[in-house]
């Protein structure tokens, strides 16, 4: 058991008491001789972030290729690189990321890359919860798409290491995988209960060349193979056409928005208050470093606050609880984790911030603060179902996760 005493949640000074996992008991004054005490005077207790696309392994292409096109960056840049990387490079890489984001306050996120069980192994180890996705991308070559279904079905029969880790397949878009492997991994994610994501009508290049191919949009095409449902994560969702909103909410997908990446790669601007404002359920996703160039989701809400306003020409567009909850809640319900409000009964994964930091000063609307002010040097401690990932700013085994990944990318990098 675990008693924070003295934090500040809801505008007052709470006392708080964490038992199995879950926040127990919140209240004035709580006192409890069988708990340890950890006081949090000066400290404010925060729902941690759920990071809903990305791809922790990509660390190593962090400012590689900048000032490129998409398609260009990727066929030039980021492909020939990613065809060098062993299990044990994202091993290393997935550790360095998952650093990152404990430092910046996210303790869940939803992985799409390759070598699965070596990022399964490292981010157990550094205690986070994640739903790691299996990518299938086939770029239409029918041995490939084979290959690739085989590996999905062997994934998604092993075992996870503990509850944290969730297993779930992932196709990279419609223009690098078929029908077959798109239709086959989710097929595959159904007879598992499991989780399907994809990345969906990033740029307006993608939608042009979909609707030359196959006559319809993507996601529209999408919904008429099949593939959408509550358990589908579509990433990006930047050019949905008014059908393609009816098809969203319909389905009752989930849009994971990576506003930074958008903006970085030039693809466009998600008409975030138009998806709200129809009820579609929008998260929030840093997408991989290389396209960001951070896994922070106190960055990545600014991002989504500015750019809501900016494409829907309004200042009272993409409001702060809004941005807020997009980072939290949203995602983690998505995910079926209860976990994303400080409320008794809810699953104990939160931060402390640091009241006296400058970023949070002053404390007049702690919401806003973060969306807007803060960046990560406001936050103290992480933790994950009760335990702590980082304890007054330090994470255990910190220079040896550094180290590795200095070797991994001096490797990686060389010609
Ligand atoms: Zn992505």
């Amino acid at each position: 058991m675990l008693l924070l005493k003295n934090v500040y949640l809801g505008g007052k000074t709470q006392d708080i008491l964490i038992e199995h996992n879950c926040f127990k008991k919140i209240a004035d004054e709580i006192n409890d001789d069988n708990a340890d005490i950890k006081d949090c005077t000066g400290k404010a207790i925060l729902p941690s972030f759920c990071n809903m696309h990305t791809h922790a392994a990509m660390m190593f292409l962090k400012g590689i290729g900048e000032d490129l096109e998409l398609f260009d960056w990727l066929q030039t840049k980021i492909w020939p690189l990613e065809a060098k990387l062993t299990g044990e490079d994202v091993y290393h890489l997935s550790k360095f990321a998952a650093l990152e984001m404990i430092k910046t306050g996210t303790t869940m996120f939803l992985d799409m890359y390759f070598y699965v069980e070596e990022t399964i192994k490292a981010i157990d180890e550094m205690g986070l919860r994640a739903v790691i996705t299996y990518l299938g991308m086939d770029m239409f070559d029918e041995a490939e798409t084979k290959r690739r279904l085989e590996n999905a079905e062997k994934f998604m029969k092993q075992s996870v290491p503990s509850t944290r880790i969730i297993k779930g397949l992932s196709a990279h878009a419609v223009y690098t995988a078929s029908k077959e492997l798109i239709q086959g991994f989710k097929k595959i994610a159904r007879a598992h209960d499991a989780f399907f994501s994809i990345h969906v009508s990033e740029t307006k290049k993608e939608v042009e060349d979909c609707l030359k191919k196959y006559g319809k949009t993507p996601l529209a095409l999408l919904d008429e193979w099949g593939v959408l449902d509550e358990k589908t994560i579509v990433a990006h969702a930047v050019h949905l056409t008014k059908e393609e909103t009816d098809i969203a909410k319909k389905r009752k997908i989930v849009l994971a928005h990576n506003p930074v990446s958008n903006l970085k790669l030039n693809s466009g601007q998600m008409p975030l208050q138009a998806y709200l404002d129809k009820g579609l359920r929008v998260t929030l996703g840093t997408d991989g470093v290389s396209s960001n160039n951070s896994l922070s989701m106190i960055d990545e809400m600014k991002t989504a606050a500015l750019s809501g306003k900016n494409i829907a020409s309004d200042s009272t567009a993409a409001k702060v609880n809004d941005i807020f909850n997009m980072a939290t809640i949203n995602g983690f319900e998505a995910l079926g984790v209860k976990t994303g409000k400080i409320e008794e009964g809810y699953e104990a994964d939160f931060m402390l911030v640091d009241l006296n930091n400058h970023t949070l000063l002053p404390n007049i609307n702690l919401i806003s603060n973060m969306v807007y002010a803060a960046d990560s040097s406001c936050i103290t401690d992480v933790f994950c179902q009760g335990k702590p990932l980082m304890k007054n700013k330090c994470v255990e085994n910190e220079d040896n996760i550094v180290l590795n990944f200095k070797k991994t990318c001096e490797e990686l990098l060389k010609d």
